[in-house]
């Protein structure tokens, strides 16, 4: 057992930013349901439970009655069970009805695979059919299996396109499961709804009506995202029943070093000092980094600061561990034998090593569901301790001075815009090629579909419906992580193997010739971008320079969808277009982000359509900033602090959002500030600042407002992204332009 004393002071000085307790909660339980199987009931007695916990039971319920279901409870509170309960219910009950578990990572699926095995309930037959499964297995899981776990990928390549071989599995497909639904958001999230939604479709096609059963992080809007995913309603089940022990949590901000530049001490020398310090007084600790690199230097400061024998019980923990070396990972922390493990956030995905003291995490990861998937690990075993440390980024600042913001709202919703025609269009060819296309498949593919199939090229109207007119299958045309088909192919030049996919509308800013690519967690320094072949070459790079693009961005307006009257001033939302091209890339000191070299780049312009948000402040919002060049760096610093934090209402990257402001934009024929979807044809990211402008620009005016430079520095209104490199930006101005919005 830990006692606060033993963390007590290692917490103090300036750096402690914010401390707060979340309280222990007692369990709420109800009785295993008289309606479960005996078999099911049985095999939990087996595992020493004879009780569930209150959501757990209502999960159940619910689904019994028919409905459909999202669950959201916290970290290790029994969502799975949730889940299964009712789907080996149904299972054991009757040997004809079929499942299909939907994993967004194949470690995921082979750990749910275990759990289930685990249970040994006699009639439930799982397996996993995913890239790694032999042709030969194939045949005999499609026969032998009623519990098919597998991916969004090889659902839409695999298994849709050739249902006839699934027609016995699809004709008695009770359940669909989707784990982890939170991680379908954006585009790829947008497409994986249109999969699912031809699941269903085949699956009606075959006489089944399938339940959904959808399990979710914490997040603002689990309703809508179970709508949007599925098409379909779902009962939401949030109130969390498990009980949880005493949570202290840590708001770790390292030394502001010169406050006009926004420099701070080191992030992982500060997470470093933390791991030593807490490993040496016994806790068990997993500290998640951002980068593989950042995870190895945290891992060797710390053993730097501990005696040899005590740096022994010290392990980094890589992605692409094979079960049995997690398992063995997991065995010697539960042993006591290691103390601290250092990974990157490819663990946070639900992968358990273990029940551990303390859970750092070295920067903010994005979201706060997934810091809370992080911080879910610390406390299992007892009073549990969580800590952020945070990194310059502006929105880690704009937490550490405004704590509620993120232990307290729950703003961040998952988003993500199925009917976007250049998500649709492929699925819509790939349910024709899958059946042909007809008035009756408005009801699980959407009107959207059967809209857009006319201008779907290769699909001819017949009267049977529009069928696939082609030669391939569609489907493996179209990726599930890019909305443009024609995105570049990031390949390792010394393997040859695929690391990634970047989408044309980034590809000349993220993978130029030059600049250094990060791919989960590890850089790589891209050799040659080959423009025909749309292919950029990396190499694995050690160097401690990162690059920027500088590009020149248009928009031109193509559309206003919706104008409303918000804040004192026109704001509007709909289609744009915007056309980049970049000219240069800088390289830029790791360590200090100085600049050390400009390198002019010369690449087409692409031109993309997408939605977006942009508003025309009103004269006397612009009092006293007119002249130039004040006006155009006012708009541009609140440009870039508008799209620092839109993250925290719309779950995505701020890599995913991009903006333009002008002292005079031509459509507008005034000062105009966008901000606009990175993907094209958007994926609801601009749409949901549009809804919550309010909030979004109280939020920004609070961070211009709250961070302790003068003129402006990283933590707020630089941006690691911007195509002008930072240049023109007035803090001040853009304070005083929104804090006149809100006083509108
Ligand atoms: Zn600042
Ligand atoms: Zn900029």
């Amino acid at each position: 057992m830990t006692t606060t004393a033993s963390w007590d002071a290692l917490l103090v000085g300036d750096e402690l930013a914010h401390l707060a307790t979340e309280p222990a909660r007692e369990a709420r339980t109800a009785s295993v349901p008289d309606s479960l199987q005996p078999l099911v009931r049985d095999a939990l007695a087996r595992r020493g439970i004879d009780a569930l916990y209150a959501h757990q039971a209502e999960a159940y319920e619910t689904a019994q009655r028919g409905g459909n279901v999202i669950v959201t409870t916290g970290t290790a509170s029994g969502k799975t069970l949730a889940f299964n309960l009712p789907v080996l219910d149904a299972l054991a009950a009757d040997r004809h009805a079929r499942a299909i578990y939907l994993y967004p990572t194949k470690a995921l699926a082979q750990d749910q695979a275990r759990s289930l095995g685990a249970l040994g309930i006699p009639g439930v037959r799982a397996a996993i059919y995913d890239g790694d499964t032999p042709p030969e297995r194939r045949r005999q899981i499609r026969g032998w299996a009623n519990l098919v776990l597998t991916n969004p990928d090889m659902l839409h390549i695999g298994v849709l396109p050739r249902h006839d071989l699934w027609g016995d599995f699809l004709h008695n497909l009770r359940f669909v499961v989707v784990d982890e639904a939170h991680v379908y958001r954006g585009v790829f999230g947008s497409h994986v709804a249109n999969v699912l939604r031809r699941l269903h479709r085949l699956a009606r096609i075959y006489g089944a009506e399938p339940q959904f059963l959808l399990s979710s992080a914490t997040i603002a809007n689990p309703a809508e995202l179970a709508y949007a995913l599925t098409g379909e309603e779902a009962a939401v089940v949030d109130d969390d029943a498990a009980p949880r022990a005493t949570r202290t949590i840590a708001l770790w901000n390292p030394p502001l070093l010169d406050a006009e530049a926004g420099i701070r001490a080191s992030t992982l020398g500060e997470a470093s000092r933390l791991l030593a310090g807490l490993v040496s007084r016994d806790l068990r600790t997993i500290c998640f980094a951002k980068s593989r690199r950042a995870a190895e230097l945290i891992h060797r400061f710390a053993s730097d600061r501990l005696d040899a024998a005590t740096a022994e019980r010290l392990a980094p923990y890589r992605a692409g561990y094979t079960p049995q070396q997690r398992r063995e990972i997991e065995r010697r922390l539960v042993e006591g034998e290691l103390l601290g493990v250092t990974s990157t956030d490819a663990l946070e995905l639900g992968i358990d090593i273990g029940d551990l003291d303390c859970a750092i995490s070295v920067g903010f990861p994005g979201t706060v569901a997934s810091l809370r998937q992080q911080w879910g690990r610390a406390g299992r075993r007892g009073h549990g301790l969580a800590i952020l440390v945070a990194s310059e980024d502006a929105l880690d600042q704009y937490f550490m001075r405004e704590p509620p913001a993120l232990l307290e709202r729950r703003v961040e919703a998952a988003i993500l815009d199925h009917a976007n025609p250049r998500v649709l269009d492929g699925h819509v060819a790939a349910a024709a090629f899958e059946a042909p296309l007809d008035e009756n498949d408005v009801v699980t593919l959407g009107e959207e579909a059967l809209e857009r199939a006319p201008h779907v090229p290769e699909l001819r109207h017949t009267p049977r419906g529009w069928v696939w007119a082609g030669k391939d299958s569609p489907a493996a045309r179209t990726p599930l992580r890019s909305t443009s088909p024609d995105a570049f192919l990031v390949v390792d030049a010394a393997g040859g193997d695929v690391l990634g996919l970047a989408e044309l509308e980034r590809a000349y800013s993220t993978v130029h010739e030059g600049a250094v690519y990060l791919h989960l967690g590890r850089q790589y320094l891209v050799r040659e971008l080959d423009l025909q072949a749309r292919r950029a070459l990396v190499e694995p790079f050690d160097g401690d320079w990162y690059t920027q693009a500088k590009k020149e961005t248009e928009t031109s307006i193509e559309e206003a969808l919706r104008v409303e009257r918000r804040l004192g001033l026109e704001l509007s939302f709909g289609r744009v277009s915007v056309t980049e091209q970049v000219v240069a890339y800088q390289k830029k000191s790791v360590a200090d982000g100085s600049t050390l070299d400009t390198v002019p780049l010369e690449l087409p312009p692409t031109t993309f359509e997408t939605e977006a948000v942009w508003f025309v402040p009103r004269p006397h919002q612009l009092e006293g900033l007119e002249a130039m060049p004040l006006l155009l760096s006012s708009l541009h610093a609140a440009e870039h602090s508008l799209i620092a934090l839109l993250p925290l209402w719309a779950m995505c990257d701020r890599w995913d959002i991009g903006g333009l402001s002008t002292n005079l934009h031509l459509d507008t024929g005034a000062p105009t500030v966008f901000v606009y979807d990175g993907h094209a044809g958007g994926v609801g990211i601009a749409a949901r600042g549009f809804d919550q402008f309010e909030g979004w620009v109280a939020d920004t005016a609070e961070l211009l407002a709250g961070c302790p430079c003068e003129r402006g520095c990283p933590s707020c209104v630089q941006s690691p992204k911007c195509g002008n490199l930072n240049e023109y930006l007035d803090k001040a101005g853009a304070l005083k332009l929104l804090r006149r919005m809100l006083a509108s």
